[in-house]
């Protein structure tokens, strides 16, 4: 089969590999008809983990069963699933209580799994014509007819709204409250459509990247662009000098500053300045425990110079990590069934799976235009 796969940094290409097949009686094969390139795939595009090279990448994965092994019984061959990042098993301490981003069974020795991605176990990713999906059963969300017109949006249902949503959840949006976003990449759009769903009163987004910063205002959604000034300033101004109800972080620990020179602490230090006095925060962009190519000798460490004075006395709080998708690619399904939500709206480019290389390219140059790029095997 055809597949991206990792070589170093910056280099990827489209090689023939051998057919991901079914290897365990739970497993389910599913031929993919579209995949989307994440930002959680340019940190690894960067050479900046420690992905091994000759990796399958890609975890935002869509498609249609062609072979159940035989202990599947609620997935049928023929049936178009969209597949969480997350890899789980549904039955461990974590799986039992919602936690599928902290899987116990599916990666030991660590929480958590996903495909085609460094330390998330040993699992390909769908960049590719085939993927093996364990756990069918429980990790198989089937979609309805209309998936078929609409794929662009069901496939947001694999990373990119749910991670969103994530963020949302671990800030206790509410309805009513004043939320901002750091970072208007897809995640952070995706939080802004989240917030809107919930019935947020405010939804602020600060970025700089003008193409991104329109989007949010197709989802009500005011842009913050920090060229134009300090962002928290914006933020006071906009809140009556109060600070935002909630806040979320959408960026990561490659946060950098108008010159491109990354810090990792600028988000989250900006968000506790523009976050009210006992408000909260959730953050879904990631931070990895150790950064031996980070810039300083605190980034290396996986750890920044986080304003915890302020943190602590404002009363903040705050939720952390990788998103339960299944937690919420349900409810999230039938929002786009419905017609109520159409998450789509990010999607700049759909292209042939050949075109990764140059996809990847432009997507990590964040070249104006863009936003979101789906593969098609
Ligand atoms: P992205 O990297 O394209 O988006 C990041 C955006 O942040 C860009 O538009 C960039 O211009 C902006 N940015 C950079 N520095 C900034 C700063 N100092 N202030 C404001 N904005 C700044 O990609 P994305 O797909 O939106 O991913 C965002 C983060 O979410 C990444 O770290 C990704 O790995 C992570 N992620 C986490 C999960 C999860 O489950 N927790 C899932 C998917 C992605
Ligand atoms: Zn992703």
């Amino acid at each position: 089969m055809k597949a991206v796969v990792y070589h170093s940094a910056k280099k990827i290409s489209v090689d023939d590999v051998p057919d991901a097949q079914i290897e365990s009686p739970t497993d389910v094969l599913v031929r993919i008809t579209a995949t989307n390139i994440c930002g959680s795939d340019l940190h690894m595009y960067e050479g900046r983990t420690s992905l091994e090279p000759g990796t399958v990448i890609g975890h935002e994965n869509l498609g249609e069963v062609i072979e159940v092994g035989r202990a599947v019984t609620r997935v049928k061959v023929g049936d178009r699933v969209c597949l969480p990042f997350n890899v789980s098993c549904g039955f461990c301490k974590n799986c039992e209580r919602g936690l599928t981003g902290f899987c116990l069974t599916v990666n030991p020795g660590t929480a958590g799994g996903a495909y085609g991605y460094a330390d998330m176990g040993p699992y390909p990713g769908g960049q590719a014509e085939l993927l093996r999906v364990p756990y069918g059963d429980f990790n198989c969300l089937r979609l309805p007819p209309d998936s078929v017109e609409r794929e662009a949006d069901y496939v947001m249902l694999a990373d990119i709204w749910p991670t969103g949503y994530h963020a949302t959840e671990l800030a206790d949006v509410q309805p009513g409250d004043s939320v901002v976003i750091w970072g208007a990449g897809p995640v952070g759009l995706m939080a802004a459509l989240s917030c809107d769903v919930k019935g947020a009163s405010k939804v602020m987004i600060v970025d700089r990247k003008p193409d991104r910063l329109s989007l949010a205002e197709k989802v009500g959604a005011i842009g913050i662009d920090d060229r134009k000034g300090d962002p928290v300033e914006q933020v006071l101004e906009l809140t009556d000098g109060n600070g935002a109800d909630k806040g979320c972080e959408c960026v990561g620990w490659q946060a950098h500053d108008s010159n491109g020179q990354e810090h990792n602490y600028l988000s989250m230090n900006g968000l506790v300045k523009a976050v009210r006095a006992t408000g909260a925060i959730g953050v879904v962009g990631v931070f990895p425990p150790a950064d031996p190519k980070g810039p300083d000798n605190l980034a290396k460490k996986g750890q920044m110079a986080f304003d915890f004075g302020t943190y602590f006395t404002k009363g903040l709080r705050s939720g952390t990590g990788q998103a339960n998708v299944k937690a919420y690619n349900r409810q999230l399904r039938d929002l786009i069934a419905s017609g109520r939500a159409e998450p789509s709206f990010i999607v700049s480019h759909q292209l042939p799976l050949e075109k990764a290389p140059e996809a990847y390219q432009h997507f990590d140059s964040r070249d104006d235009g863009w936003t979101k790029v789906i593969l098609k095997p």
